[in-house]
Formats: C-alpha cells, sequence, structure tokens
C-alpha cells in the first residue's frame, strides 16, 4: 500500500513515526530506502528561512531527524546531544537575529544543504542526500523547489508590517495578533519533482496532525498538489481536540484565517471534496461534517503505542472509504 502524506514539521514528524510502525517499516540499515518506502512524505517548506547565509528548512529537518534518530526528544526539534557554540560566537559578533536557535550539530547539516544549493541542485535533491545519512525510512520530498515564504501580516507599535512566519512565531510566540498569513511565491511555485507522479501513484492520503493553516495548508497552496491530493482517497488527523491545539499555537493561525478552533471547523475549512475521512478524539464524539465520514477514537499520541493505533485507524479508515468508493 503506497500511502503520501503531507506534513509539516513536529506533529507531522511524530505521526510518521507511528505509521512507520503500523506498516512495519524498520529502521533501513543499508542503502537509501527513501526511493522505495511505501510512505512518500511532501514536506512543508513555508517554515523556511535563510538566517547567516544559510537556507534553513525546520519541517523537512524534523522530519529527517525524527525518523533517522537524530531529533532532540523533548524538545521536538533540532539535533539530540547539541551544543550552541556556533551561536555564542554569532552574538558575540553581534549578529542578528538571536532568537534562532541552531546548534552546532545541526549548524553541519545547514552548511552542507548551503554548498549543495550554491552548487545549483535543487532542494528535492539536497533534501534526497541529506536523507542517505539519516535513512529516515520514508521517502522525503519538499513540496516545492521554489522559493515560498510564510509571512504575517500583524500591527503594534512599529505600524503595521508583514513578518516573517518565523519570527512571528519564535520570536513574537504568535502573541502579536495576526491579521492575515500570506503564502509568498505560491502562486508562480511549482511541485517539487516526485510529487504529483507519488499522489497519482497512491492509494491513500493522509493528513497528519500538522498545524492546518502553515503546514498542510502551506503544502495545498503550491498550485497543482490539492487538485491532485482532491482525486485520491483522503483521510485526516485531527490537530485540535476539544476546542485547543494539543501543543503549540494552531489556534492563533486558525484565528487569523477566520477559522474556529475546533475539529468540526478545520474539517470544512480543509473542505469536503479534499477530505473523504475524518479521525477525532473522543472528546469531539459526536460532530458532523457535511460530506465527510467522521469517526472518533483516542487521539493523543502520548507513546509510540498510542501513535501507531492512530495511524493505524487512519490507514483502515482510507482501505474502507476507498473500498467503498471502488
Ligand atoms: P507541524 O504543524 O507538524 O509542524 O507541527 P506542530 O507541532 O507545529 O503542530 C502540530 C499540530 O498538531 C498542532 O496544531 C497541535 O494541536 C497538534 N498536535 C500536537 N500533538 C498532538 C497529538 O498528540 N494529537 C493530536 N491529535 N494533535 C496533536
Ligand atoms: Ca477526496
Amino acid at each position: 500500500m503506497r500511502i503520501v502524506v503531507p506534513a509539516g514539521g513536529i506533529g507531522g514528524a511524530r505521526f510518521l513515526r507511528g505509521l512507520k510502525a503500523a506498516l512495519g517499516i524498520d529502521a533501513p540499515t543499508t542503502g537509501n530506502q527513501s526511493t522505495d518506502s511505501p510512505i512518500t512524505v511532501i514536506g512543508n517548506t513555508g517554515d523556511d528561512i535563510t538566517l547567516f547565509g544559510l537556507r534553513i528548512c525546520p519541517d523537512l529537518d524534523t522530519v529527517m531527524y525524527t525518523l533517522g534518530g537524530g531529533i532532540n526528544e523533548e524538545q521536538g526539534w533540532g539535533r539530540a546531544d547539541e551544543s550552541f557554540t556556533v551561536k555564542e560566537e554569532l552574538v558575540a559578533y553581534g549578529m542578528r537575529p538571536t532568537w534562532f536557535g541552531l546548534g552546532d550539530r545541526d549548524t553541519a547539516t545547514h552548511i552542507v544543504r548551503a554548498q549543495m544549493l550554491a552548487a545549483g541542485y535543487p532542494l528535492s535533491a539536497v533534501t534526497e542526500a541529506l536523507c542517505d545519512r539519516w535513512k529516515p525510512g520514508v521517502r522525503l520530498l519538499p513540496m516545492t523547489d521554489d522559493q515560498v515564504e510564510t509571512h504575517v501580516v500583524v500591527e503594534d507599535e512599529e505600524g503595521r508590517r508583514a513578518i516573517h512566519f518565523q519570527e512571528w512565531w519564535i520570536r513574537h510566540r504568535a502573541a502579536l495578533p495576526a491579521e492575515q498569513i500570506v503564502s509568498v511565491g505560491a502562486e508562480s511555485a511549482k511541485p517539487a519533482p516526485g510529487v504529483l507522479a507519488a499522489i497519482a501513484e497512491a492509494d491513500a492520503v493522509i493528513l497528519p496532525p500538522s498545524n492546518p493553516v502553515v503546514s498542510v495548508g502551506s503544502v495545498l497552496g503550491v498550485p497543482g498538489i490539492r487538485d491532485a491530493l482532491v482525486d485520491k482517497t483522503v483521510v485526516g488527523v485531527s490537530p485540535i481536540i476539544g476546542g485547543a491545539p494539543v501543543r503549540g499555537m494552531a489556534d492563533a493561525c486558525l484565528a487569523a484565517i477566520g477559522v474556529e478552533t475546533s475539529a468540526a471547523a478545520v474539517a470544512e475549512h480543509l473542505g469536503s471534496d479534499l477530505l473523504d475521512g475524518w479521525l477525532v478524539d473522543e472528546a469531539d464524539t459526536g460532530i458532523e461534517v457535511e460530506g465527510i465520514e467522521v469517526r472518533s477514537r483516542p487521539l493523543y499520541m502520548s507513546d509510540p503505542a498510542a501513535t501507531e493505533a492512530i495511524a493505524r485507524a487512519a490507514v483502515d479508515l482510507a482501505v474502507e472509504l476507498s473500498e467503498g468508493r471502488a
């Protein structure tokens, strides 16, 4: 069974670990399993930012490190066993910004990426090269090789302006009210090589509990991707439980686009043309969304077994709904 997963960072990566377990995908010991894995991940690159001359791809790296065993488990991002000497040295030079934490081990990843991009390789080729080391056991594709950046329109004492999503999210902790969220460059972006083919060949698409606006929404915003997904059986896992995000600040993103923070409103926003099935938590049992098959079950990714069970439920629902279509 071939499955495509449009994913963001932490929530997406944790879910993918469960999906690998549910499909019995072991850590590859040799070779680069990226090309023959039954799972293709379409990674969000809307969070990407250039800092210190380095192209930073937080969601791609979080998926790669999490599935490849290099993630800082408590934090959910960045490398395990990390140190921050480079960051201290940059501060000593007065380099800005100081709010982004790039660790020493992580810096090596970014030097490899910077060097390959400077040599003319597209981001998809760079990602594949990095995955040669990490062997995430999935095929990890960026949503696009073109530059697409999520910017947030805010207004405060400094006036009305658009800032990069990372500045809003990390520096301001999404506390500055967002008036608008804009995917800069999306209109002219093309899906990365392999993305549309992977969707065409997929038996099912699963939307993990990733941020519905700035993660899944960014992937869907690349022209061609949403249209391709609509033809498939798509099952989503709600990132909203009982009217609140489980962790993080997804409610601030939903408010910015005028969508209520509820499992039902997020499903309606994603659309019944796209979503065939929607898993909600037991706290949301009884919600109905027209045109979408809603099922409730425990949705907290509290440990590997619970996460695997969520992933299995998503796969089972996709199989059931695609049999209904055939
Ligand atoms: P990303 O969007 O995948 O980059 O990751 P984030 O961690 O920023 O966002 C993940 C989204 O998933 C947030 O909106 C959370 O509300 C949600 N989430 C986080 N943990 C869980 C969980 O254990 N279960 C469910 N159902 N949703 C979760
Ligand atoms: Ca569909």
